[in-house]
C-alpha cells in the first residue's frame, strides 16, 4: 500500500461566495492525482470554519455529506487566519502523510499543487509556494506587501520572500510544528525554524475569486507587528542602541553646556530646550511602547490559553 495521503487544509472565514467553486477545483485536483498515482484514496479536503457569520459551515457540512472527499472542522469560534490553520494542520497531521495548506479564495494557483507533490515524493518534507509576480495585485496591496516582507527581515523576523501560507508540509515536520507551544502565532515565521529539507515551487497569484479580501491594511500592520514581535526581539536591541547614541550625545551636550556657562552665554537655548524636551520624551514613550509589546506577549504567553477549540470534526474514513 502508497503511504502518500495528502489532506488539503483550507481556513475559511465567511467564504460562502467561493466555497462552492473551491471545493469543486480541489476535488478535480484531488481527483487527478488519485488517478496518476500521486496520491492515496484516502486523501481529503478539510475546511476549517474560523467562526464564520454566514452560511459557511452550512455549506461544509453539506459537501461533507455529499462526497466523503470533503472533510470539516468548526471551532468554536473566530480565532483568526493562523489559528484556524493550525488547527487544521494539527487535526490532519494524525492522518495524511503529507499537508497542504491553502487560502479559501483562489489566488493561489492550485496547479502549483503537483510541482509541489513532486518534491515531497523526491523526500523533501517543506514546500513553500513563493509568489512569482504579483501582476494582477493592485498596486496599493503589492506595495504594502512587498513591504511587510522587508521590513519584517530587517526586523529580525526572518521569513521566505513572498511565500504566504501556501506550502506542503510532511507529517514528521508537522509533528515538529505541534513542538511549537506558543500562543502568538506566526506560522511563516516558525515554519522555517523547524528545519528539515525545504524547497520553493513559484505560482502565479490570481485576483481573489470572489468576495472580498479579510486583510485590509489595518489588520495586515497588526499582522506585521504580531510578526516581529513573536519572533524577534531586535526591536529591543534597536532601543539599547538608540539609548546607547542618545547618551553619546548627552556627553557632547554636557561639554557643549559647559563650555556656555564659563564663558557666560547660558540664556540663549530655549529652542534647544524645547526640542530636547520633546524629541527626548517621544524616544522615551515609544520605547516603553516597544517593551511593552512584549511584556503583553509574555502576558499572554503565561496564560497559555487554548489556541482553538474543536466543535465539530467531520471526517469520514
Ligand atoms: N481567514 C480565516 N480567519 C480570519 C480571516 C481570514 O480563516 O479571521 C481565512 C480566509 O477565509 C482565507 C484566508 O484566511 O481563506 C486568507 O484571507 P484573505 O484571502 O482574506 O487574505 P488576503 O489574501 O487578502 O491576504
Ligand atoms: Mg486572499
Amino acid at each position: 500500500m502508497l503511504c502518500n495521503k495528502l489532506y488539503f487544509v483550507i481556513p475559511c472565514y465567511n467564504e460562502e461566495q467561493v466555497l462552492p467553486e473551491t471545493a469543486k477545483r480541489l476535488k478535480d485536483k484531488v481527483r487527478a492525482l488519485i488517478q496518476r498515482g500521486k496520491i492515496d484514496e484516502g486523501s481529503r479536503i478539510l475546511f476549517v470554519n474560523d467562526g464564520s457569520a454566514d452560511r459557511t459551515w452550512e455549506i461544509i457540512r453539506a459537501l461533507h455529506e455529499q462526497d466523503p472527499l470533503y472533510s470539516g472542522i468548526n471551532l468554536s469560534r473566530n480565532r483568526g487566519h493562523q489559528n484556524a490553520l493550525l488547527a487544521g494542520l494539527m487535526t490532519a497531521k494524525d492522518y495524511a502523510d503529507m499537508v497542504i495548506s491553502m487560502d479559501a479564495d483562489l489566488q493561489d494557483d492550485i496547479d502549483a499543487v503537483d510541482e509541489m507533490i513532486e518534491k515531497y515524493l523526491q523526500g523533501i518534507d517543506i514546500v513553500y509556494g513563493v509568489r512569482s509576480s504579483r501582476a494582477k495585485d493592485t498596486f496599493f496591496k503589492k506595495a504594502t506587501a512587498e513591504g511587510f516582507y522587508k521590513i519584517m527581515n530587517t526586523m529580525g523576523a526572518n521569513t521566505v520572500f513572498n511565500h504566504a501560507d501556501y506550502r506542503l508540509m510532511s507529517r514528521r515536520s508537522l509533528e515538529g510544528l505541534s513542538e511549537f507551544q506558543e500562543v502568538n502565532l506566526f506560522l511563516r515565521g516558525i515554519v522555517p525554524m523547524i528545519g528539515f529539507s525545504w524547497d520553493v515551487v513559484y505560482y502565479e497569484r490570481g485576483e481573489r475569486f470572489a468576495g472580498e479580501s479579510k486583510y485590509p491594511l489595518k489588520k495586515m500592520l497588526s499582522f506585521a507587528i504580531e510578526g516581529i514581535t513573536s519572533l524577534s526581539t531586535k526591536p529591543i536591541r534597536m532601543i539599547t542602541g538608540l539609548g546607547f547614541f542618545i547618551f553619546l550625545v548627552s556627553i557632547g551636550m554636557l561639554i557643549y553646556s559647559l563650555v556656555r556657562h564659563f564663558t557666560g552665554a547660558t540664556i540663549v537655548g530655549w529652542t534647544t530646550l524645547m526640542v530636547s524636551v520633546w524629541a527626548i520624551g517621544g524616544l522615551i514613550l515609544l520605547s516603553l511602547g516597544v517593551v511593552g509589546e512584549y511584556i503583553g506577549k509574555i502576558y499572554l504567553e503565561t496564560k497559555a490559553r487554548p489556541r482553538y477549540l474543536i466543535e465539530e470534526f467531520l471526517n469520514k474514513e
